[in-house]
C-alpha cells in the first residue's frame, strides 16, 4: 500500500525543466534514498514534498491525502537540512521543543517529549547547552530530534551528513537508520554519496536530469543497473565498451577478445558498440575457478589498501578494476606485469543507454 505517492511531478524554473515526470510510491515505514549528481533535481523533489516549492504539475499525496495545496506546516513533515540550522540563541532542549511550542502543546507534554527525543539521540545530558557548544555530529542529532519531536508522518533528510567528517558520517548514518527503524517512520534521504545510499536504504531512487532513472533495492541497483548512467554513478562497477560480433550467439569483441555472453544480443547488429558492466568482485587474477572467460591484460595500477589490493588491469581501450585479498605470503603483482584475469560471462551485464 502506497503511503507517499508522487505522480507525474514536474517543476520548471523559467524555461529550465528541473523535474520531469517524476513518479514514485513509498510504503509506510520505508527508508528511500534519492541518489544522484549535483543539480539533478533531488532537492527540488524533496522541497516539493515538504511544501517549500510548488510543483508546476503533478500530484503528491500522503496517506491518501493530496498535499500539493497544503502549506508546509499543514503537512506533518519533519525535515533536516545539510547545514545544522539550529536556533543559535536557544538551548538544545528549547530547539527540540520548538515545533511543540508553535503548536501550543501543554508544558507537561512538551517536557516529556523533549526528554524522550533527547534520550533517542543519546544527548539527554546536554539539554541545557547551546548549539555552539556542540560538535557538528551532535548538532545534527539535535536537528533530527527537533524534526521528530512533532511526531511527523514523513521525515525528509536533505544531505544531513555531508558537512560532517568521514568517521562521524558513517556512525551517524547508522544511528539515523536505527532511529528510523525504531520509530518506523517513512523517510526520504537525499544524498550524492552512493555508499551512503547503498548502506542504509530499503530502496534507492537514482535520479538523473529530473527523472527517476532506476528505482530498486540497494542489491538490485548495484547488481542490476538499468543503464549506463546508473552503472557509472553507483560506484565501483567497471563499465566496458564492446563491439557486437555475433548478435544471435551473444558474442562481443572486447579489445580483441571474443567473449560469449550468457544471452543473445537481441536488437543489436554486428559492429554496433555496446556498454557492459562488470563488478570488481566478479573478477580474479590468475585463478580461473568457476570462470568460463579468461583474458590477458597488463596491470597499470595497484593500490595497497590493507586487507584488499585494488588493482587495475588494462585490456587495451578498456580497464578493469578488481580487488585482490591481501595474502601475506605473496606480494601483489606490480605495474606493467602481464596477467590473466578471469570472470564468468554471466556476470557481464549489457547496459542500456
Ligand atoms: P545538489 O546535490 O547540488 O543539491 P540537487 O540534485 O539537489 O543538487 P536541485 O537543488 O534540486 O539539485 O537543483 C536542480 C536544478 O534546479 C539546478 O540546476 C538548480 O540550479 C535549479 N534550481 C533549484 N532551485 C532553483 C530556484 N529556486 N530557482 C531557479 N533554479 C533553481
Amino acid at each position: 500500500m502506497a503511503f507517499l505517492e508522487i505522480s507525474h511531478l514536474q517543476k520548471s524554473f523559467g524555461t529550465n525543466k528541473v523535474v520531469q515526470d517524476f513518479n514514485l510510491t513509498i510504503k509506510k515505514g520505508e527508508f528511500v534514498s534519492f541518489l544522484g549528481p549535483s543539480g539533478c533535481g533531488k532537492t527540488t523533489v524533496l522541497r516539493m514534498v515538504a511544501g517549500f516549492e510548488i510543483p508546476t504539475s503533478g500530484i503528491i499525496s500522503i496517506d491518501g491525502q493530496d498535499v500539493v495545496n497544503l502549506k508546509p506546516n499543514q503537512r506533518n513533515i519533519g525535515m533536516v537540512f545539510q547545514a545544522y540550522a539550529l536556533f543559535p540563541n536557544m538551548t538544545v532542549a528549547q530547539n527540540v521543543a520548538f515545533g511543540l511550542r508553535v503548536s501550543k502543546k501543554p508544558k507537561t507534554e512538551i517536557d516529556a517529549t523533549v526528554a524522550e527525543m533527547l534520550d533517542l539521540i543519546r544527548l539527554g545530558h546536554l539539554g541545557d547547552r547551546y548549539p555552539y557548544q556542540l560538535s557538528g555530529g551532535q548538532q545534527q542529532r539535535v536537528a533530527l530530534a527537533r524534526a521528530l519531536a512533532t511526531k511527523p508522518q514523513v521525515l525528509l533528510l536533505d544531505e544531513p551528513l555531508s558537512a560532517l567528517d568521514a568517521k562521524i558520517r558513517v556512525s551517524l548514518r547508522q544511528e539515523i537508520r536505527a532511529i528510523q527503524q525504531k520509530l518506523g517512520i517513512t523517510t526520504i534521504f537525499v544524498t550524492h554519496d552512493q555508499e551512503e545510499a547503498l548502506s542504509i536504504s530499503d530502496r534507492i531512487v537514482v535520479v538523473s536530469e529530473g527523472r527517476a532513472e532506476q528505482i530498486g533495492s540497494p542489491f538490485d541497483i548495484y547488481n542490476r543497473p538499468a543503464s549506463r548512467f546508473v552503472a557509472s554513478f553507483v560506484g565501483t562497477l567497471n563499465v566496458l565498451e564492446g563491439k557486437v560480433d555475433d548478435a544471435e550467439a551473444g558474442v562481443v569483441d572486447l579489445d580483441g577478445n571474443r567473449i560469449t555472453l550468457a544471452q543473445p544480443l537481441s536488437g543489436y547488429k554486428k559492429g554496433e558498440m555496446l556498454a557492459l558492466a562488470l563488478r570488481p568482485e566478479a573478477v580474479t587474477i590468475g585463478r580461473q575457478n568457476g570462470h568460463d572467460t579468461a583474458v590477458e591484460g597488463t596491470i597499470n595500477d595497484v593500490h595497497f589498501l590493507g586487507s584488499v589490493i585494488r588493482t587495475r588491469v588494462s585490456l587495451g581501450k578498456n580497464n578493469i578494476s578488481l580487488d585482490m585479498f591481501n595474502d601475506p605470503s605473496s606480494p601483489p603483482p606490480g605495474r606493467g606485469e602481464k596477467v590473466k584475469i578471469g570472470f564468468a560471462a554471466k556476470d557481464l551485464l549489457v547496459l542500456g543507454e
